[in-house]
């Protein structure tokens, strides 16, 4: 049987990366399907760390809470080393999360779960179910027809072959650990053969899964993990290098002497190698020890032979390293074994149609856990991009903003993890003498400084179309679609503390109508929206009150980007939200003291009551001091545009409407 479906946007995929690209079709209504050729989603293992900045992502779109409940919060690091007499001793501690970047902290929490909250959104928010058990077999891209965005332009076809039950159901090795079976992470593991062939055949064979269909998409989304068959399918390849080292990972609910389980640890022993420790949520720890086997599989593929490593292996690992301190259990939850293979893709997308994301763009250790937040933030940057074109409020040019913001990410991710797993494979160094040793004192010094780096909050994305940095930094200005040819500049000296490139960092302001306070990132939700976000200033001080009236008035223009780039049946803020924050005090103005542009009438809700902010004094959470530490006078104020994935697009004076104009004249399409 073969039947024929159109849809604008097709996510091959289920993982992390795939269900955060659904998440965005979801919020943005954009008609859209997500294949995996797996039966069931994970339901636990495998990646396990939330950084900061995953959790403010699923903060925007409302699930952050779930995910802060349920998990463990990690907030202390220890260190143990060797002490003089070759015995491990906890040589220092630092903080987790380096206090003050973010109002969430690293959590540890199983991908089974992740998952499940993405499921539940996607639920609740659309139609877009994720049809498991399906496997594209063919691919076929018309490029002639890449650059056209007319209605029934469909330039991907491929045909998805549903498989039985069966077929979809990985085949796992049979454990046996302390007389207990347990779920092993093996049929996912990168050192489990590729088997996307073998399913295509055996569907083939397979009288049950006779369902073929022939999809044509709009838009393509890649996200199937590190054997990625959409990247094979294009042509493109992984480059990098893959190492020979091998860990064993191990979730148990330990019993054990060693005082330190429940924090993070990363423990150096003498001799006998590297063992992490990550306390995870009900009373489960994870243990990620380096394996020494060499021993390589009978396939000839080079990779390590999956069947001499087991729980047994692994734990007389952890026992070695951590002794004197022993360790068992009775609980083991999941294992599996990973070797580190550090490689990037050499193109993400096929003439911004085609995406690839996550495992299928960078694979490396997990040790630092990346993998999932990283493939989650590719998605992240991508969705409000291909989801404004689709609903013709942005050029397509945005689309090439993804691979250029993306894979520098990806590269510096390599570069991180290389001197990350150098310093946490290698062996603690005798004195200072010992060159080939690794020096505590480097490693804690990489650590802490790697942690700014995986929080995710040190992302940085360079000058573009949509990221006006200063002249010197810009390497593509602002030249777009609708003729605006001198670059737009931001002025960062406007607000020290809110960097162009990176994302919003939030602090407290109070509503002006009911005196709530609130982190100003929750109200920037992920929904598509562009925000304006004019810090007036001191409304007391002189210019201040004139400067924020003419900018209004300009706003309030038929001609105004806000209305030339909003189509007439949207609500005001669909496009480009205005959002003000002022500092003077909140007693001293009610909401309608400010033009009617900044807090409009709805016809069927009256004024937008959530438009005006003040930076003030609450009555029972303090002061959130947001002009101060964003670094704006209160005497000169500032506007700052925000992406839809809340990073900082411009920084510039209240006074200069001019440049808003023609920084959104560069890639957004003017509304009939
Ligand atoms: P994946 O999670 O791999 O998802 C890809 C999805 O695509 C899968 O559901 C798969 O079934 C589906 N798929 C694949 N091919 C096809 C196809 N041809 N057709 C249809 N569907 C297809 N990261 C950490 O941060 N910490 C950890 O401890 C950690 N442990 C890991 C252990 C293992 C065994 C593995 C494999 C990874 C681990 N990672 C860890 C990495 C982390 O899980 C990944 O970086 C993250 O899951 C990547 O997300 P993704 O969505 O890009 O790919």
């Amino acid at each position: 049987m073969t039947s024929e479906d159109h849809v604008d946007v097709l996510i091959v995929g289920a993982g992390p990366a795939g269900m955060m690209m659904a998440t965005w079709m979801a919020r943005c209504g954009i008609k859209t399907r997500i294949v995996d050729k797996r039966g069931t989603k994970i339901f636990n293992g495998q990646a396990d760390g939330l950084q900061c900045r995953t959790l403010e992502i699923f903060d925007s779109f409302g699930f952050a809470d779930r995910a802060w409940l349920e998990s463990n919060h990690m907030l202390e690091i220890c260190f143990w080393n060797p002490d003089s007499t070759g015995k491990i001793a906890r040589s220092g501690r630092i903080p987790d999360t380096i206090p003050g970047i973010s109002r969430f902290q690293q959590v540890v929490l199983n991908q089974g779960r992740i998952e499940r909250f993405f499921l539940d959104m996607i639920d609740r928010e659309s139609p877009i179910r994720v049809e498991r058990g399906v496997l594209p077999t063919e691919l076929k891209f018309d490029e002639s027809k890449a650059e056209d965005t007319s209605p029934d332009a469909y330039p991907i076809t491929v045909k998805l072959r549903h498989l039985s039950e069966e077929e979809a159901t990985p085949k796992q090795v049979a454990t046996s650990a302390n007389g207990m079976s347990a779920s092993d992470g093996l049929f996912r593991s990168n050192l489990a053969a590729d088997d996307t062939a073998d399913l295509i055949k055996a569907a083939e064979l397979n009288a049950k899964a006779n369902t073929v269909e022939t999809v044509h998409a709009k838009y393509m989304l890649g996200a199937d993990g590190a054997h990625s068959w959409v990247r094979r399918e294009l042509g493109f390849a992984l480059e990098g290098e893959s190492t020979d080292y091998i860990w064993g990972v191990l979730d148990i609910v330990p019993i054990t002497d060693f005082p330190d389980i429940r924090m993070r640890c990363a423990i150096h022993s003498a001799e006998s190698g590297s063992v992490m420790v990550i306390p995870r949520e009900n009373k489960l720890v994870r243990l990620y020890i380096q394996i020494t086997t060499t021993e390589k599989s009978a396939d000839g593929s080079g990779r390590a032979d999956r069947s001499k490593i087991n729980p047994e292996v692994i734990l007389q690992a952890a026992n070695k390293i951590m002794a004197p301190y022993t360790l068992s259990y009775r609980t083991l939850d999941w294992w599996t074994a990973y070797q580190i293979g550090q490689r990037v893709g050499t193109h993400f997308s096929a003439k911004e149609r085609i995406f690839l994301a996550g495992d299928a763009v960078h694979t490396h250790s997990p040790k630092a856990g990346q993998g999932m937040n990283v493939s989650m933030q590719d998605t992240f940057n991508l969705g409000w991009k291909i989801a404004s074109v689709l609903k013709g409020t942005a050029d397509r040019s945005i689309l090439k903003t993804y691979e250029v913001e993306r894979s520098s990410i990806a590269h510096d991710l390599i570069k991180f993890d290389h001197k990350f797993s150098r310093l946490f494979s290698g062996r603690p160094a005798k004195d200072v003498m010992d060159e080939e040793g690794i020096s505590l004192d480097e490693f804690k010094e990489a650590f802490a400084k790697g942690n700014m780096f995986a929080s995710g909050i040190a992302v940085n994305y360079g000058a573009s179309q949509i990221v006006a940095k200063a002249p010197e930094a810009s390497t593509n200005g602002a030249n777009g679609v609708n003729g605006a040819s001198k670059p737009v500049q931001s002025q960062q000296e406007l607000a020290t503390e809110v960097k162009v490139g990176m994302r919003m960092p939030s602090f407290k302001v109070l509503n002006q109508s009911d005196a709530r306070p609130w982190h100003f990132q929750q109200r920037l939700p992920s929904n598509g929206t562009w925000r304006v976000a004019i810090f007036a200033g001191d409304l007391s001080l002189p210019g201040r009150r004139e400067e924020l009236d003419a900018l209004a008035a300009s706003l309030a223009k038929p001609k105004s980007f806000l209305k030339r780039f909003t189509p007439s049946t949207g609500r005001y803020d669909s496009v480009i939200e205005v959002l003000t924050v002022h500092s003077a005090h909140r007693t001293d103005y009610t909401v309608l003291d400010f033009p009617e542009v900044l807090r409009p009438f709805h016809e069927v809700d009256g004024w937008d009551y959530n438009k005006i902010f003040v930076d003030d004094e609450s009555y029972h959470e303090g002061h959130g001091d947001a002009y101060k530490n964003y670094g704006i006078d209160p005497a000169k104020g500032a506007v700052i545009v925000i992406r839809p994935d809340q990073y900082v697009s411009y920084v510039g004076p209240v006074a200069d409407y001019d440049s808003l104009d023609r920084f959104f004249s560069g890639f957004m399409i003017e509304q009939k």
